[in-house]
Order: C-alpha cells, then sequence, then structure tokens
C-alpha cells in the first residue's frame, strides 16, 4: 500500500481505538495502522506477567479488532515524516501518502539519571515481549529485589515478584508514601499496612543514588547512605512521551516534550495531524493546565475523539480527570479526580464526606468486603472535585462511577440522590450505599455551616 486515507502511528491504547473510530465514523476511508513491535501487550497488564499471568504471550491484545473493522496493518518503524508531501517512511519500505496522520506512539520509561542503570538485571516497564520473557526469568531467580518507585506501577511490580515466591522484596520510594501522589495519606497508609501484610518492605523519604555491582547488579545505595543487597532491580518512575519522530518533523512539542494539541486533538502545528495517547499533551480537567498524567483510560478518551474528528470536527476533549486503580494482595485501591491535598493545592476550599460500610448487603454475603469511599467537594458550589476508594472487587467500578459523576459536574446534593441498582450478591444496599451517603454527610456539613449553593436548587428542579 502506498496510499492511505488515514495513516495511525501506533498500535497500542491509542492507536486502536483512533483506528477503529475512523473506521466507524467515515467506512469510506481507508486507514493504515503501523506500529513497530509484531506483539502489541496489554501494557496496563504488564506488572502481571510477573506473577498473575505468567508470560508476556498471555498478555496480548488480539490484531482481529483490526481485521474485524476493515484497518490494514503494517509492522515497522516510520523513521520521517514529510510534511509537504505528506508521506510517511517505514524502516525499510517506501514512502506511504496519507490525507490525515495520526500520531499514537505513546511514551518510554523513565531513567533515573543514576549510575548504574545499565547493569544486568536492572528491569524497566518495557513494552516488549522478548524483554519481559528475560524479566519473568529473572526474577523466578532473584533472592533480593529492589523496586525503585512506589508509586502504582511500582507498588504493583512489588506485589507481584513477591506472589507465590520466598523472596525478599524492597519498594525505595522518596515521597512520605507509596501512592502519595494519588490519594490522600489515610489511603497510603492502609496501602502500606497491605503491602506489609504481603512481605514487602517499604522504605520512604529516600532515594535510591547508585545502582551498585559488577556487570551484574549486586545492590543499591540509598540518599541516607544505607546499602540494600539486590539481584535484581526494577525502575518504575513514570514515562516520558516517545516524540523524537514528531519533533523530526517540527511538529511543536510542550514543556514535558509531548505534542501540543488543541481540545480537537489536532497538532498545533499542522491541521492534519492528529495526536493522542501518551505522546500528546494532557490538560487538566479542573484547571485547563498541562498536566502529566498518561493513562490508558485518558489515551482511549482522546482517540475516541480523534477519531471522529478526523474528517469533520465533532468533538471536544474535556480534559484529563485522573482516574487510577489498583489493587494490592486482596484489596484494591482507586481515585478519580482531585484528592482532598491536590484539591487544596490547587486553591479549593474543600468539604469531604466520608464512608466506610459493607459492599454487599448483608455484610455477611459471599465475598462481602468493607469499603471505604471519600468525597471531595468544593465548598463554594458543592462540585464534586474527587473521590477515594478502597475495598474489593467493586472498587474499580465505584471509581469510575465516580468519574462519571465529576465529568458530569454533579454537586454534592445531586450525587446524595444518584439512583444506583443495589442487589445483595452484587452491590452495598441502597440503605448503606456509600457514594449517596457520603455526599449526603458533605450536604449535611455544608448546611450546618450555614453554606447555600444555587446547585441546590438545580437538583430539585
Ligand atoms: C507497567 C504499566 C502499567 C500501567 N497500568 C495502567 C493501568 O492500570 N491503567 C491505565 O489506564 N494505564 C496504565 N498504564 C499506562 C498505559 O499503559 C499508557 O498510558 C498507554 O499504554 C498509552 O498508550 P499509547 O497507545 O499512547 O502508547 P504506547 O502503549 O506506548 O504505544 C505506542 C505505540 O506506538 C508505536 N510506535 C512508537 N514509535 C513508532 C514509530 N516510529 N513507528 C511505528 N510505531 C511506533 C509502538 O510500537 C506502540 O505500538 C500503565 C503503564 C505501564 C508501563
Amino acid at each position: 500500500m502506498n496510499q492511505a486515507d488515514v495513516i495511525v502511528i501506533g498500535g497500542s491504547a491509542a492507536g486502536i481505538p483512533a483506528a477503529v473510530g475512523c473506521r466507524r465514523r467515515y467506512p469510506e476511508k481507508t486507514v493504515l495502522l503501523i506500529r513497530k513491535e509484531k506483539q502489541v501487550l496489554v501494557p496496563c497488564g504488564i506488572p502481571y506477567i510477573l506473577g498473575c499471568i505468567g508470560n508476556p504471550e498471555k498478555n496480548l491484545i488480539p490484531d482481529a479488532i483490526l481485521d474485524n473493522n476493515g484497518i490494514e496493518l503494517a509492522i515497522g518503524e516510520v523513521k520521517e515524516i514529510d510534511r509537504d508531501k505528506k508521506t510517511v517512511l517505514v524502516d525499510g519500505g517506501e514512502a506511504v501518502n496519507y490525507d490525515k496522520l495520526v500520531l499514537a506512539t505513546g511514551s518510554l520509561p523513565v531513567v533515573l539519571p543514576i549510575p548504574g542503570t545499565d547493569k544486568e538485571n536492572v528491569f524497566f516497564a518495557m513494552k516488549d515481549v522478548d524483554y519481559l520473557n528475560n524479566m519473568v526469568d529473572k526474577v523466578n531467580k532473584a533472592r533480593d529485589i529492589v523496586i525503585i518507585g512506589g508509586g502504582f506501577i511500582g507498588v504493583e511490580f512489588a506485589d507481584q515478584c513477591k506472589r507465590n515466591r520466598d523472596n525478599n522484596v524492597t519498594i525505595v520510594e522518596m515521597l512520605p508514601h507509596c501512592l502519595q501522589i494519588a490519594v490522600d495519606e489515610e489511603f497510603c497508609l492502609e496501602a502500606e499496612k497491605v503491602l506489609a501484610e504481603i512481605g514487602i518492605k517499604v522504605l520512604t523519604n529516600k532515594r535510591v543514588k547508585a545502582i551498585l555491582g559488577n556487570s551484574q547488579v549486586s545492590g543499591v545505595t540509598l540518599s541516607d547512605g544505607q546499602q540494600l543487597k539486590a539481584d535484581l532491580v526494577i525502575i518504575g518512575v513514570g514515562a516520558r512521551p516517545d516524540t523524537e519522530l514528531a519533533q523530526k518533523a517540527g511538529l511543536q512539542l510542550g514543556a514535558g516534550g509531548a505534542i501540543v494539541v488543541d481540545r480537537f486533538m489536532r497538532s498545533a502545528t499542522d491541521p492534519d495531524i492528529f495526536a493522542c495517547g501518551d505522546c500528546a499533551e494532557k490538560y487538566s480537567f479542573f484547571s485547563g493546565k498541562s498536566s502529566p498524567t498518561m493513562l490508558a483510560s485518558i489515551a482511549g478518551a482522546e482517540a475516541r475523539v480523534v477519531g471522529a474528528n478526523l474528517f469533520n470536527t465533532r468533538y471536544q476533549n474535556c480534559g484529563e480527570i485522573g482516574v487510577f486503580s489498583t489493587i494490592i494482595g486482596e484489596r484494591a485501591f482507586g481515585c478519580a479526580g482531585l484528592n482532598e491535598a491536590a484539591a487544596k493545592r490547587e486553591g479549593y476550599d474543600t468539604v469531604t464526606g466520608e464512608v466506610t460500610a459493607p459492599d454487599k448487603h448483608p455484610g455477611c454475603m459471599l465475598g462481602g468486603t468493607q469499603k471505604k469511599l471519600k468525597l471531595i467537594f468544593s465548598r463554594d458550589n458543592g462540585l464534586l472535585l474527587g473521590g477515594e476508594v478502597s475495598g474489593g472487587a467493586t472498587t474499580g467500578e465505584m471509581t469510575n462511577i465516580i468519574s462519571a459523576c465529576i465529568q458530569h459536574k454533579m454537586t454534592a446534593y445531586e450525587v446524595s440522590l444518584f439512583q444506583m441498582g443495589t442487589h445483595p450478591a452484587l452491590s452495598a444496599s441502597p440503605i448503606a450505599y456509600h457514594l449517596v451517603n457520603a455526599a449526603e454527610l458533605a450536604v449535611k456539613t455544608i448546611q450546618e455551616e450555614g453554606g447555600i449553593y444555587e446547585t441546590q436548587k438545580r437538583g430539585t428542579a
């Protein structure tokens, strides 16, 4: 193929929904998806390859989704984009013409600027099947594992490295708590308690200054001079946008190196080039400021905006809300929007409502778990700003419900009147339903303090 109406570069969480979205909206258009790798990993499943999934081959996105939607696939690395001729040049191949181009080139792991990151048995969250097969093999043989970074990814790697293995796993986190960027202190403390219970050691307020060893890692030195023995190190400290190709093509990049886009996901530089996913700059739903949050869920939402807008402007990206969830041992944690500390940093006067209750009814129902939920509202207008949850398997979808309420700008009063469906085996009881009770407690606080907001009237209209 030397011509396609649409070329999508990247075949993961952003590239696939952008290509599929385009074919659904514009079935007459031809779409060619070009990606580097033969097999695409489910990126969020990578930590689980080391534990409950077992190997990378079980953690793949099937190509059937491309076939089923009439999308052409080419495997190869795009080396160059010629914006004047509207062509892309694939490694070892010919130039291919496009009418519209979508960049979904994703991100690469951040490499810490410390000595020793190139030693054998130092691993990153690489989206590469061969690399991860080697990692599984080495983790199986390792005795002392150090994880650098106690965010969601570091904690998931730690949990999975420990699972069914007789080893020592230590997380080193430079902030006062694990998961601190995402959730408030009380949830961090709960997560750290669960980590301790499953035998993972957590060292906080400490940085790794160097990775030690000859060719192979033997330990790490911390900022306070302490040395930890390690025969394997995993670095999980974040990702950076993979935008070398975009830069070479002269597209404008933002402060963090991501492609600057407008609300329609068009690149700021070229109206025929769109970008989505980790390579595209993110803007906060709340402040509109540039945001470093990169998630597959955000990539998917942006990609759907791209797919719809390629030949006809239809959708706007509302900005990233930031919805995370994870599980440590048997305990799940989730957050959507701003936690209380982040809301205060943004200058909001906040009111919270908190509830702990069983997630089934009665609580002794099979699989029933105590679920804790905290909602954060703006005192001025009652708007929901964020929510944090810990509990069992229902935590993930409860976090998503909170996100829907935030996206639709619901107030405490409106959330307290949320109509849910309940079933003893599937949800909390309608009397103890966490979301409405936490919202009602926040309404009570606002009313006790004499606060009145006009959105109350909206709820009763
Ligand atoms: C360990 C880990 C766990 C995570 N867990 C979660 C989670 O639980 N939930 C969540 O929402 N997010 C999670 N994330 C984040 C999520 O994985 C990313 O946000 C998501 O992968 C972004 O998708 P993307 O398509 O933008 O980029 P990527 O997944 O990085 O894909 C980029 C694609 O572009 C291709 N490409 C790049 N350059 C070229 C080129 N020059 N030519 C051809 N092809 C090219 C690559 O081959 C690849 O196909 C996790 C990330 C990691 C690393």
